[in-house]
Order: C-alpha cells, then sequence, then structure tokens
C-alpha cells in the first residue's frame, strides 16, 4: 500500500519528533536542540542531536540522520508502511483503504516494476564498479578518499564506457524496452535504438524515504 504523499506529510507533521523519540531516548535541551545518547551505538556522552525546528534527527557520532518515520524504522525495525501507520494510530489520524480499482491496481504494478528495475540497474552498477571494467570508477572514489564501507552503504556504482550493456542485461531479466526508457534508465532514437542512458559515469542511487531505489545521479568521468 503507497499512502499519498499529503497523509504521509501529515502524519510526520502530526507527530513531532521530539516527543516521539523522547518516548525511546531521554532527551535533554541544549540550546536549539535536544540531545541524549545515541540508540544506533554505544556511547557515553550524547552526540544524538534532535532538533525540533527541522523535525529531524542527526547522530554526530555514527551519522545516523532522518525523520521522525526514518527513526521509528530504523529503531523498531519497521517497513516504510509500518512506521506510518504506528505513527497515524498514535496521532488519531485514519489512513485510507487501499484502492482496489483495477486502475489504481494497475498504477500499483507499474510502479513496482519501476522499482524492481531500478533495484536490478542497482545492482548491476554495484557490480559493475567492483569488476574490471570498474577499475576507472573505482580510481575516482578512491581518489575521493571514499572508504569500502562508505561506497557500500551509499551502493555507488559504475556505468561502463558501452553504451548498451544495462539495457541488454535488463532484457536478459525479461524487462521490456518501454519499461527500462519509462524507468529514466534507457533512451530510443532510430539511429541506436534502445540505448543505456549512463555510460562511463559514477553513479550514485538515489533512494526515497523507505529506502527504495528511485532513480541515479551520475557524474561523467
Ligand atoms: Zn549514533
Amino acid at each position: 500500500m503507497r499512502y499519498s504523499d499529503e497523509i504521509i506529510e501529515e502524519v510526520r507533521s502530526r507527530n513531532d519528533i521530539v516527543d516521539v523519540i523522547g518516548q525511546y531516548v531521554h532527551l535533554q535541551k541544549k540550546g536549539a536542540n535536544h540531545f541524549g545518547l545515541c540508540p544506533f551505538h554505544n556511547e557515553k556522552s550524547g552526540s544524538f542531536s534532535v532538533s525540533a525546528h527541522k523535525q529531524m534527527y542527526y547522530c554526530f557520532g555514527c551519522g545516523a540522520g532522518g525523520n521522525v518515520i526514518t527513526f521509528l524504522m530504523k529503531y523498531d525495525n519497521l517497513t516504510f508502511q509500518e512506521a506510518v501507520k504506528q505513527l497515524a494510530d498514535r496521532a488519531g489520524i485514519k489512513l485510507p483503504d487501499e484502492d482496489d480499482s483495477p486502475a489504481a491496481k494497475a498504477m500499483r504494478d507499474k510502479r513496482q516494476i519501476l522499482l524492481d528495475i531500478n533495484k536490478e540497474a542497482a545492482k548491476y552498477y554495484y557490480y559493475q564498479l567492483r569488476g574490471r571494467t570498474g577499475q576507472k570508477g573505482m580510481e575516482y572514489f578512491r581518489g575521493r578518499q571514499l572508504s569500502d564501507e562508505t561506497m557500500q552503504h551509499f551502493g555507488l556504482g559504475y556505468a561502463n564506457i558501452t553504451s548498451d550493456d544495462l539495457v541488454k542485461h535488463l532484457k536478459s531479466l525479461g524487462y521490456e524496452d518501454s519499461q527500462i526508457i519509462d524507468a529514466g534508465l534507457a533512451s530510443y532514437d532510430e539511429k541506436y535504438g534502445t540505448h543505456d542512458k549512463f555510460w562511463n559515469r559514477v553513479m550514485f542511487p538515489i533512494q526515497d524515504a523507505s529506502q527504495k531505489v528511485i532513480g541515479f545521479g551520475g557524474r561523467v568521468l
């Protein structure tokens, strides 16, 4: 079930992050922010900060950060939908029932296919970076002092120099040209047919709040 942006915004705005996190972490106000011991790493002095103004949290110790929904997801190991549901209940917001019309279902299926394609592409770029053809990309990231952990954490990847290998890979998994183009990963022209949109680039997956890959940023080498 995918909730509309409006309902997610309502859930977020009616669950003050200081109140919610305050149920789990002892917070003390210091200046504009609240501080406490980080629940995501072991520490003796509080480097975990919560901003009422920004409605965000951030840990200076381990880098964990996000909003009230992603806090709950991480703290209670919930999916995005579960966290939204829990917070909606907390604020007395009634969530809409799933729309069962065929049109709504077709829309959900289509969105799911696009997410699946993006996930496969992220995996493909990820392994390209770590393979022989990815050397150039790896040198770029190493030159920027990125550790293996950071690269892994952000799922960084590489689109190699050939301009149709991703399309071929995705088609071998059963996806159609039109779906790959809709996902923003390929273009079509008469001369080259369906071809990769990204090549010779280091790739950064862009994730939504539920940590699904919804697109990519790239940097040409
Ligand atoms: Zn931390």
